[in-house]
């Protein structure tokens, strides 16, 4: 039977197209051989990643040239989310070598994420282009779901924000680090540390181009919510259920809605412990997700999702184009959140506001934070956990303090009890990015 190696297939269908038996399926990202094949072999030459083999390759085919790297350079960045990005992007703008390393074959897709972010927080790092932005968003109305069913709604407005469509916002960081200079390369994930005595050295990465292995001064582990590379340096970066927001989130198509307003929606029965959102993306279209606190929900987030659209006619109009699902770490910043030769930033460091979930902005600012950090400390010739240690001290002093107050107040609330007028002032100015 054929094998396939899915470090290399990029789930194109083009083998499918070719099999006499129907021996393949794509289901979804996975291609899956059943037992009709016949070890024909027509698959093989129709697919261009060189993905499907008849009999295992040895060890040492590393399958093509691949695009060169160099053996070392002075910051290794693992992930190109936004964080990842900007990290790049300013690290290479210090004139320091920079290679920039994404598992995924396409930056920014799939697209975990609801979008949303306020005006003055996207500025400090990139001026809005319409091209990645899919609505204005000028209020916010916010409705408070009691258990027996009762709304009460309250509307503001005179804020400034944006929709995004971070299937492009996230490209076009990780082109902006690559024109300063910076080395992107998708389809290659970092798989464990180079450690030398105890000091981060640089990262194996796997690619369809085989493995290998690649030094660094710095690694800076931009890995989102799934990140390894913490727990490869001995940093504990587990997550506890409690603080863990389990989300579930349809692009609705086909549905009548105002273009310019953010709406939440709070409530045990709507998404316990977490909220439901609807954000516009234009053309009658809305991301309309929520997050459920994992450890009290007791079912999954895309039951409540499907609830909470059969309960709002308009939006039960609508055609879901779109499913996505993610996780969202409101938990305690990771302390440390770096090592010897390493830094984490974003999710990977959980530097997210624990009240609203949003995360875009907090990771681009750490990623700038780190890239002049590791700017200083090699141009020192100290990349010691302690000279790294001014990553984290103007972290705290910058945006720190602030997500450790909400992530404080947050556990001030039990889930049952965010509908309260108290809770839900102080999640209002969280929303407005204050
Ligand atoms: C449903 C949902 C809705 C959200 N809505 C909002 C919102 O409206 N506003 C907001 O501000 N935030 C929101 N967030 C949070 C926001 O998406 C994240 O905080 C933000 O994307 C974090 O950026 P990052 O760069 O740290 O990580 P990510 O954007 O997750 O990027 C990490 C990257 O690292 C790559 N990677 C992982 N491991 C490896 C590896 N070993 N090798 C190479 N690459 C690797 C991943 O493929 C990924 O591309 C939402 C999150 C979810 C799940
Ligand atoms: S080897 Fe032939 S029969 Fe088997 S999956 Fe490929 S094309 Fe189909
Ligand atoms: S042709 Fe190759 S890359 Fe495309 S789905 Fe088949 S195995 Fe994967």
């Amino acid at each position: 039977m054929i094998l396939v190696d899915h470090t290399r297939c990029a789930y194109c269908g083009n083998c499918v197209s070719v099999c006499p038996v129907g021996a393949l399926e794509l289901a979804e990202t996975r291609l899956v051989v059943d037992q009709t094949c016949m070890d024909c072999g027509l698959c093989i030459s129709a697919c261009p990643m060189g993905a499907l083999h008849a009999e295992p390759p040895p060890e040492s085919w590393a399958g093509g040239p691949g695009l060169p790297l160099r053996p070392r350079y002075d910051v290794i960045v693992v992930g190109a989310g936004p964080g990842g990005a900007i990290a790049a992007r300013e690290a290479a703008r210090q004139g320091l070598s920079v290679l920039l390393l994404e598992k995924r074959q396409e930056i920014g897709s799939p697209v975990r994420c609801a979008e949303g972010i306020a005006h003055e927080q996207l500025i400090p790092f990139i001026a809005p282009e319409p091209h990645w932005i899919s609505a204005t968003v000028t209020s916010a109305e916010f409705t408070v779901v009691s258990d027996d069913g009762r709304t009460e709604t309250t509307r503001g407005e005179g804020g400034l924000g944006y929709v995004l469509e971070r299937r492009i916002f996230d490209r076009v960081l990780a082109e902006q680090a690559a024109s300063a200079g910076a080395e992107v390369r998708v389809k290659t994930a970092a798989t464990a540390l180079l450690m030398d005595h105890g000091c981060v050295r640089g990262v194996q990465i796997r690619s369809p181009f085989g493995k290998a292995e690649i030094e660094s001064l710095v690694v800076i582990g931009a890995d989102g919510i799934e990140s390894r590379v913490g727990a490869w340096a001995g940093l504990n970066t587990t997550l506890p259920p409690k603080d863990t927001m389990s989300c579930a989130q349809f692009l609705l198509a086909g549905i009548d809605i105002d273009p310019t307003c953010t709406c939440y929606y709070v409530g045990m029965h709507v998404a316990p412990g977490g909220y439901a959102w609807v954000f516009p993306k234009g053309e009658g279209r809305a991301n309309v997700g929520l997050g459920v606190q994992a450890d009290v929900a007791g079912r999954p987030a895309l039951d409540y999702l499907v609830r909470f659209i059969e309960s709002q006619p308009l939006l039960a109009r609508g055609s879901p184009v779109t499913l996505i699902t993610g996780g969202v770490p409101v938990a305690p910043q990771l302390s440390p959140m770096v090592a010897d030769g390493l830094m984490l930033v974003g999710d990977a460091a959980r530097q997210v506001d624990p009240l609203t979930g949003g995360g875009i902005a907090n990771a681009m600012a750490a990623g700038q934070l780190a890239a002049e950090v590791a700017a200083e400390c090699i141009a020192a010739g100290d990349v010691s956990a302690t000279a790294l240690r001014a990553y984290e001290m103007r972290w705290q002093a910058s945006r720190g303090h602030k997500l450790a107050r909400r992530y404080r107040l947050k556990e001030r609330f039990a889930p049952s009890a965010r509908t309260s007028h108290e809770c839900m002032r102080v999640f209002m100015v969280a929303v407005g990015g204050k």
